[in-house]
């Protein structure tokens, strides 16, 4: 096999390869447990503040300390729920200002 055939063969492989990385994490579901028990919701707009006086207008995953995401990102990881991506515009009762 010419080298040009065997990278021929291997680009479908690459491509998938580099779609599952580009894939982000599944979106926290506010009905897990863990988003339950820290007031997840995804807009932050529509927080119960008789529940979270805490909350104040303005906070957000996006302005969190602990989001991971990138500015633009549809979602980004947040160390409170391994394995899934929470929502810029989203808020739990976890957050901390970003400094
Ligand atoms: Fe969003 Fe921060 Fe709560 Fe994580 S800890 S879900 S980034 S508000």
């Amino acid at each position: 096999m010419t080298s040009r055939r065997r990278f021929i063969s291997l680009v479908p492989v690459l491509g998938a390869a580099t779609l599952a990385r580009a894939q982000a994490a599944p979106l926290v579901d506010p009905k897990d447990p863990q988003a339950q028990a820290l007031g997840y919701t995804t807009e932050a707009t529509k927080v119960d503040k008789a529940k979270y006086p805490k909350y104040a207008a303005g906070q957000s995953c996006a302005s969190c300390a602990l989001y991971q995401g990138k500015a633009g990102d549809k979602a980004g990881p947040c160390p409170l729920y391994a394995g899934k991506s929470v929502l810029p515009g989203a808020w739990c009762s976890a957050w901390v200002k970003r400094a």
